[in-house]
């Protein structure tokens, strides 16, 4: 049976350092004049939702949120781009990662893609500044196709299906991520969600959500190939 094995990637393939916060609190600043509320958290959020969140808590409307939305994002790429080519963007890669992937590329049945709130561009820029070549994930869907983060595994379920010429069940899509979104997000195609504690949730904090499994990192290969493989 093909399974689709969907990574998020902040807090799951990667430790950013804050690295899109601070590209995202730049832009917002500049066109909005503020970066909204410091308490707002970003992770399991898409780019386009946390530009409206932290905006309509900071007394915005959506309507002048709408018109900057295009702007801004295009803004907050110049700068993840510019501080990636830096060299200074503190992302690296969390461990057990390389060895994960590589055991994952090997399976015939598995196909191996994305599935995140970041828009395409800023994905690719994330995952180049921690090591990691985009092309190696063969089908994704992003935030910049939808902004609300449940409508992503269907998206990603019609690119796989396209991709492999014939249909993509729900429960042969694996979604693994490192926030409660990231568990929810597939339940409306019946994907199967492993949660992973290298982001802000505690194993503990993730297993309240009933994710088909839950690890504390992907250091130990045997048990991540099986939370993601196994029936
Ligand atoms: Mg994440």
């Amino acid at each position: 049976m093909t399974r689709v094995v969907l990574f998020d990637i902040d807090g799951t393939l990667l430790a950013s350092g804050g690295l899109g916060r601070r590209s995202m609190e730049g832009a917002l600043m500049v066109h909005f004049g503020t970066i909204g509320p410091t308490h707002y958290r970003y992770d399991g959020k898409t780019d386009r939702q946390i530009v409206r969140e932290s905006m309509r808590m900071a007394g915005f409307g959506d309507a002048e949120i709408d018109a900057k939305m295009d702007v801004l994002l295009a803004d907050y790429l110049q700068r993840l781009e510019h501080t990636v080519s830096s060299g200074e963007h503190g992302v690296r890669m969390h461990l057990g990662i390389p060895a994960l992937l590589d055991a994952l590329e090997a399976r015939d049945e598995v196909v191996l893609g994305l599935l995140t709130g970041n828009v395409a561009p800023g994905a690719s820029l994330k995952l180049r500044a921690a090591g990691l070549d985009p092309a190696r994930f063969r089908v994704g869907a992003f935030g910049s196709d939808h902004e609300h983060r449940p409508a992503l595994p269907a998206i990603a379920q019609q690119r796989a299906a396209a991709m492999l010429g014939r249909d993509v069940a729900g429960d042969a899509i694996v979604i693994i991520g490192d926030t409660p979104a990231d568990v929810e997000c597939g339940r409306g195609i019946g994907a199967r969600a492993v949660a992973v504690a290298t982001g802000h949730f505690t194993t503990e904090a993730l297993a309240a959500f009933q994710p088909h499994a839950v690890v504390e990192d992907f250091t130990d290969l045997d048990t991540a190939l099986r939370a993601i493989c196994d029936n």
